[in-house]
């Protein structure tokens, strides 16, 4: 039977709806609406259409959004003194310095100097720190939308053998923890991991954060397992066109798999409903209100 399919979609539909909800009331509470600024350093096509969607998002869930376009040759320092404005700046909740930045520019540098309560891609070192030691923290938004879908779909987490390849900051590490926090047996695999296809075959959840177009083959599944493919890749798709495919093969893998997300449509929604959710809990925060449970 062909693995259920894990919508994303209308995951973040329904969360986004939940969220306008939240943010209105923050506003009727505060008399100002949750904020979030955006900084996008330079011309790179793709990173300007991840931050305007994130900044339409923003508006229709009833938030303000700030956009901060900068020239690509902006050096860092003045980079360094907006993310210091934003930070002092009362309105402005969440901040998103959009990666990558131009090579003049550290980017670790940038990320440290974010407000740590503000920091709503949650990629500060203290947020890094938070999560590991299971203390609040404001987690990275691919890796908790996972989260989301894996919750939504299996309920508890607990005892179940899970499998997370790849160990970037910004996906692998954080999903292994938030995984650990919900009592997972974790394993995370990478480029040195040794027999992976073995691995994979013992997971019950397979996280595929590595972006390699369809390395997960349908052989590599345990019968049954959730999958979760986090991977987005453009591959061409004959006469000049080109599509996404995931880091799973796709087609392969539904035939083993209990349940899959598609890519696209699977976890790339979960990642922006997932900022709009960390800005409103950051504002919650800062204005010392209690963060909404359903959050
Ligand atoms: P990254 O390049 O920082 O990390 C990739 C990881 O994969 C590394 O830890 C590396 O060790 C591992 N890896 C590489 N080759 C491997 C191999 N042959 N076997 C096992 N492991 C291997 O990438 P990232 O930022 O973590 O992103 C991973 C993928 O997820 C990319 O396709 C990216 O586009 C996608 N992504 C999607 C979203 C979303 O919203 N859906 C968000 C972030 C990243």
């Amino acid at each position: 039977m062909a693995a259920a399919l894990i919508d994303g979609r209308a995951a973040a539909e329904a969360l986004r709806a939940r969220l306008a909800i939240t943010a209105d009331f923050f506003k009727a509470t505060t008399g100002r609406p949750a904020g979030l600024a955006t900084v996008l350093v330079g011309e790179d096509p793709a990173s300007g259409v991840y931050v305007r969607s994130k900044g339409k998002a923003t508006r229709e869930a009833g938030m303000e959004s700030f956009s901060h376009q900068l020239p690509a040759d902006t050096r860092e320092a003045d980079l360094l003194a907006l993310v210091e404005k934003l930070n002092r700046d009362e309105q402005v909740d969440g901040i998103l310095v959009q990666l990558p930045l131009p090579e003049q520019i550290d980017a670790a540098r940038v990320i440290d100097a974010i407000d740590p309560a503000k920091d709503v891609d949650g990629f500060h070192v203290v947020n890094a720190g938070r999560l590991a030691v299971g203390a609040d923290a404001l987690v990275p938004c691919t890796p908790l939308g996972c989260l989301h879908l894996l919750k939504s779909h299996l309920g508890n987490l607990s005892g179940a053998d899970a499998v997370v390849i790849g160990r970037s900051n910004i996906v692998g590490k954080p999903m292994a923890m938030l995984l650990l926090g919900e009592s997972a047996t974790v394993t995370i695999a990478h480029s040195r991991t040794g027999d992976l296809p073995a691995l994979c075959r013992r997971a019950d959840i397979l996280v595929a954060a590595v972006g390699r177009p369809e390395m997960v083959r349908g052989d590599w599944i345990k019968p049954g397992a959730t999958v979760i493919d986090v991977g987005i890749n453009r591959v061409p798709a004959g006469e000049g066109k080109a599509k996404l495919v995931g880091d799973v093969a796709f087609d392969e893998a539904r035939e083993v798999a209990g349940a899959i997300t598609p890519v696209p449509g699977g976890v790339g929604p979960m990642t922006i409903a997932m900022l709009l959710r960390n800005t409103l809990v950051a504002a919650h925060r800062r204005a010392g209100l209690a963060v909404p449970e359903d959050l």
